[in-house]
């Protein structure tokens, strides 16, 4: 029997904007919206789901992550219930009913849980800096292999666990028979959708979105190997050293431009900002930044006398790695790649 939450839009309203009570049902969002087709009334079936407290049935869909967030239907609500921002909403509540440590709730619900949390990391590092006696050497050598460790930790206790669990909740649990076979030959979609997240151009207006997306992960990801893999502070080899300059500054422009959308409230998406979205875009901002002048000040020779700006770039990089990549919205990312991914495997079983 189908559990009932009599209190779901209450507690749904601690991860984001939606009004419940003023959504009369008349079905102008699932019109607008290029989702919708005869067996799914985007977004209204999550609508009527949350309305009437089904958290089951939540779990175990996929369509919250299938959204790509165009604003269409908020814009056409009469009502101004925003669905839109419920379904982003949901998003927030699925990720922490994804997260086996219960983190990620915490930090979306309370604002001072995730300061505190953050002041933490920060008062963390500055003792570490202060323990090997702030000799740069030794810290810029460690904070290196912090990078390594904290990515395979974190994807291997946190992500790649939460992942299993969400296989388990919108395919496993439901006895989904899906052939081995599938798992493999959808491989290549996951990989596409992770890179690319072409879905997002599906909505009219989103091709200039898209692409600053599309170059973010890119500039993302290619500074993650240039630090990580080929030592970005520590080489002498002239294309790398250009390499990360162009990636981290492809980075601090691009989400410049997000925190200035979010700021004056340009778009639909942009109206209703959670705390957890200032904080990737502001620390996403700040990572590109400081590792930008880092970089910079070993060029020009300053960072021995400078410490404090590797120091900083390092609080950035242990709060992003520690709590936006696991529990935040960085894992937006995955679990929308993974949601197509299973979707996928769902209607070849079909
Ligand atoms: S959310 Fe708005 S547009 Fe959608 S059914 Fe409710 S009132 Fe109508
Ligand atoms: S935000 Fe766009 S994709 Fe998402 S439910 Fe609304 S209209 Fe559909």
């Amino acid at each position: 029997m189908a559990r009932i939450n009599p209190e779901f839009t209450k507690e749904l309203k601690k991860y984001g904007a939606f009004n419940a009570n003023a959504c009369y049902n008349c079905g102008n969002c699932t019109a607008v919206c290029t989702l919708s087709d005869e067996d799914n009334s985007f977004p209204r079936k999550m609508i009527r789901c949350s309305v009437l407290g089904l958290e089951d049935e939540i779990q175990m869909s996929l369509d919250p992550w299938l959204c790509y967030y165009c604003g269409e239907c908020s814009t056409t609500c009469p009502r101004e219930a925003d669905p839109g921002e419920l379904m982003m909403s949901l998003r927030r509540w699925l990720t922490s009913k994804y997260d086996w440590t219960g983190l990620s709730g915490m930090l979306y619900k309370s604002l001072t849980v995730t300061v505190f949390a953050f002041l933490v990391l920060a008062i963390a590092v500055i003792f570490f800096g202060a323990y090997e006696k702030f000799n740069l050497e030794k810290i810029t050598h460690l904070g290196h292999y912090f990078e390594i460790l904290a990515i395979s930790v974190v994807f291997l206790l946190v992500l790649l666990p939460n992942i299993a669990h969400m296989w388990w909740m919108t395919i496993g649990k439901h006895k989904t028979k899906v052939p081995l076979s599938a798992y493999f030959k959808s491989m290549g979609e996951l990989l596409v959708h992770m890179f690319t997240q072409k879905r997002t151009l599906g909505c009219d207006d989103n091709q200039t979105r898209w692409f600053e997306h599309f170059i973010l992960v890119l500039g993302y990801l290619t500074l993650l190997l240039t630090t990580v893999f080929l030592d970005w502070f520590g080489t002498q080899i002239i294309f790398v050293i250009v390499l990360g300059y162009v990636e981290s500054a492809v980075i601090f422009i691009v989400t410049f431009d997000f925190v200035r959308r979010r700021i004056q409230r340009e778009a639909e998406i942009s109206k209703h900002s959670h705390t957890s979205d200032w904080f990737f875009v502001i620390w996403l901002f700040l990572m590109g930044l400081t590792a930008f002048f880092v970089r910079l000040s070993i060029d020009l020779d300053i960072l021995e006398n400078n410490i404090w700006i590797y120091l900083f770039h390092l609080i950035i990089l242990v709060q992003w790695a520690l709590i936006i990549v696991p529990f935040g919205k960085w894992t937006h990312f995955l679990y929308r790649s993974f949601a197509i991914y299973f979707e996928k495997l769902i209607q070849v079983k079909r």
